[in-house]
């Protein structure tokens, strides 16, 4: 039998195992107030329930299945950046992102990347595996315990393409804002793609306002070719055209996210077209200089990063810079897992 992850098992799935066990069905409100009301999902943590219970709960769910590998802290901003290995030794990152009053965290959906972008560390090695949804909660929950208590954003900004691995990503959706789970509200939730069309077809299709980030990089398809490789890659105009769809479905503005990379993308032209396509699309523009990682590209000068702001500013879309923060060490995304690989290759 494979293990099931506590973290994301409803109430009934619960009561339906406890009996199965010979257990009293009362119980699975108790271990769902745990899970779901206190953020504990280590059965032993669970107080009211009895040792012997607690025991079986460990022998058959994965309750935890992820370890805190590694932590680097930012003490400039307070930024924490957590690897996370997983039951089966491979691993994943997590930001934990304090902000005045509100904690945001950066979770991942995939090990490792099918779309690779040639500047993301996370796409490097291709796909290894998705997450399930239990592993992508318990992420939540490691961050939430870090941070000192529930979060109050997600972004799926972490290692992988949340769309390409939608049903698991959509569970975690789902029990995230469901009120008999974690109660989140949808617009406190933000899903990035590098705009996998049949992906956001589906995600507008949930018809909840969740928050759409769509990775463009490039005001045209020839740009973005230098970008992003052939294989998951698809028209701007189709990516645009489902990004509407999700507006359109759910009232929700959505973002243009764009990674300057010096010589590539980052001249006034680029930034001009972009703004008018913003604009005609009524999306927000988020600049992202780059943060250098092991690849053929180099992040724009101070001076070329502001013109390009000041360009697409200056067509009327609303253009917002990524604040930078936790850059010092391994900031960018996927970089941590990638280290952490070349380590394990020098040990063989
Ligand atoms: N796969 C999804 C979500 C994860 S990547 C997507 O591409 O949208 C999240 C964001 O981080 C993307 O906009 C990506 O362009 C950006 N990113 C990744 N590596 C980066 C780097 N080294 N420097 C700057 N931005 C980076
Ligand atoms: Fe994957 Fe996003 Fe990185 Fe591209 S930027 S390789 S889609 S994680």
């Amino acid at each position: 039998m494979t293990k099931k992850f506590l973290a994301g098992s409803s109430v009934e799935e619960l009561k339906s195992w406890l009996t199965e066990q010979g257990e009293s069905s009362f119980r699975a409100k108790q271990i769902a107030d745990w899970l779901y009301g206190k953020l504990i999902f280590d059965p032993f943590q669970m107080k009211n329930i009895p040792a012997k219970l607690q025991n079986l709960l460990a022998e058959n769910f994965f309750a935890p299945s992820c370890q805190i590998a590694e932590r680097v802290e930012s003490p400039r901003d307070g930024v924490v950046k957590l690897r996370l290995e997983l039951h089966d030794q491979e691993s994943v990152e997590l930001v934990v992102i304090p902000s005045d009053e509100r904690v945001t965290l950066c979770l991942s959906t995939q090990v490792g990347c099918p779309v690779g972008c040639r500047f993301c560390a996370s796409g490097v090695n291709g796909l290894t595996r998705n997450l399930t949804a239990g592993e992508m909660l318990e992420e939540f929950l490691i961050g939430c315990r870090e941070a000192g208590r529930k979060c109050d954003n997600i972004v799926f900004m972490g290692i992988g393409e949340g769309l390409v691995n939608s049903t698991e990503l959509f569970k975690v959706l789902d029990i995230l804002t469901s009120p008999d789970y974690y109660a989140m509200s949808p617009r406190r939730i933000t899903v990035s793609t590098s705009g996998f069309v049949p992906g956001m077809l589906k995600f507008a299709e949930l018809g909840k306002e969740f928050t759409l980030a769509i990775s463009l990089h490039a005001p045209d398809d020839v740009t973005r070719a230098k970008i992003i490789p052939d294989k998951l890659r698809y028209p701007i105009k189709e990516i645009l055209a489902a990004a509407d769809v999700c507006r359109d479905r759910t009232g929700r503005l959505y973002t243009l996210e764009y990674t300057l990379l010096a010589g590539i993308n980052d001249s006034p032209a680029q930034a001009e077209a972009l703004g008018i396509l913003a604009k005609s699309h009524r999306a927000k523009i988020n600049l992202i200089p780059y943060n250098a990682t092991d690849s053929e590209f180099r992040r724009p000068s101070r001076e070329a990063i502001e013109l390009f702001e000041k360009t697409a500013s200056a067509t009327g879309a609303t253009v917002t810079r990524r604040v930078e923060r936790g850059a010092k060490s391994a900031a960018a995304c996927g970089q941590l897992r990638v280290n952490a690989e070349a380590k394990k290759k020098d040990k063989k």
